[in-house]
């Protein structure tokens, strides 16, 4: 397991730098008991002239603020500010290479009644940048990503990942890396904390957004698709025609690019080396430690 901290690790808590093992909430909170709140998955890399960066913080801190509207929490915070903050958590921790989970949460509320104010707690802990080698054998899930009229799916909440939970441990139970999950009309939509790509032809296809959490990272796949005049189609398509890709792989901040080496037990049929898909997953590890200007990176001792 993880260890996330220990006795010294601080984390961001309403205003303060805390000891992690001190830390306190209200466990008559709304977010407990209902899974009602908003949270981020964000990395940062030391990079190639050793300072730290954290990876598209706007794009993370925004999208929180975006997730807590979508389901009617008050957001009292900048972007920038909670950027800086984060900067100072990490060289407060020390921490280079890191995991850094934003949650926004409710205070004690057992109806289902709105809130007057949010709390924000900011964690992070080390985690190494992802290698590149590992393949996935993933499993088609029997369970599918929630309807769009019963959830806003473009909120990252955190009810949403009982969904998530329950699929991902369906697959590994049955001895597989990682689920996909199909949308409500069959269509692949995405795993349970990732987005699913897949290549035919030298032509990368993706699900579309609307029953799924247009990720981050699938944004930056589009970007560096088009650096390397890769084409795109972001369209909905079937297992059975993902079981004739060439390749197939998954991004989110999390796993960044992972290359998959099977679905339902059916190989892909290029050897994974020599895919566009491989040349993506390198052009993106390479993209998160480039050093960027001093003024976005400003570790406050
Ligand atoms: N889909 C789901 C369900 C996720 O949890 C994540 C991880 N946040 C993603 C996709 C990928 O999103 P991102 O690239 O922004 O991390």
């Amino acid at each position: 397991m993880t260890k996330y901290y220990d006795e010294n690790t601080l984390m961001y808590l309403n205003g303060n730098f805390v000891r992690a093992a001190d830390a306190r909430m209200d466990f008559y909170s709304q977010s407990l008991h209902y899974g009602y709140s908003v949270f981020e998955g964000i990395r940062s890399y030391s990079t190639t002239n050793g300072s730290t960066r954290i990876f598209k913080p706007v794009e993370h801190f925004d999208r929180l603020k975006q997730s807590a509207e979508a389901i009617n929490m008050p957001y009292e915070w900048t972007t920038d500010e909670l950027i800086q903050i984060t900067y100072e958590l990490l060289a407060k921790n020390q921490l280079g290479d890191a995991y850094i989970r934003p949650v926004v949460y409710a205070p004690a509320n057992m109806s289902f009644a709105p809130n007057e104010h949010s709390y924000i707690l900011i964690q992070a802990w080390q985690m190494a940048p992802f290698l590149g080698e590992k393949l996935l054998r993933v499993r088609t899930s029997s369970f599918q990503r929630p309807n769009p009229q019963a959830f806003h799916m473009r909120a990252k909440a955190a009810g949403h990942y009982v969904n998530s939970i329950i699929a991902s441990q369906e697959a590994r139970a049955n001895g597989y890396d990682e689920a996909l999950l199909l949308d409500i009309n069959g269509h692949v939509a995405e795993a349970p904390g990732a987005n699913v790509f897949m290549e035919k032809n030298g032509i990368l296809f993706t699900p579309p957004a609307g029953h799924i959490l247009p990720g981050i990272t699938r944004a930056t796949v589009l970007e560096i698709a088009a650096q390397l005049q890769l084409p795109v189609e972001e369209v909905h398509f079937q297992v059975s025609d993902m079981l004739h890709a060439d390749a197939a792989f998954f991004c989110g901040t999390a796993v960044e690019v992972i290359g998959l080496a099977s679905l339902d037990d059916q190989p892909f049929a290029a050897k994974w080396e020599t895919t566009r898909s491989a040349q993506i997953q390198k052009a993106y590890k390479e993209k998160v430690t480039e050093p960027v200007a001093s003024t976005t990176t400003v570790p406050v001792a």
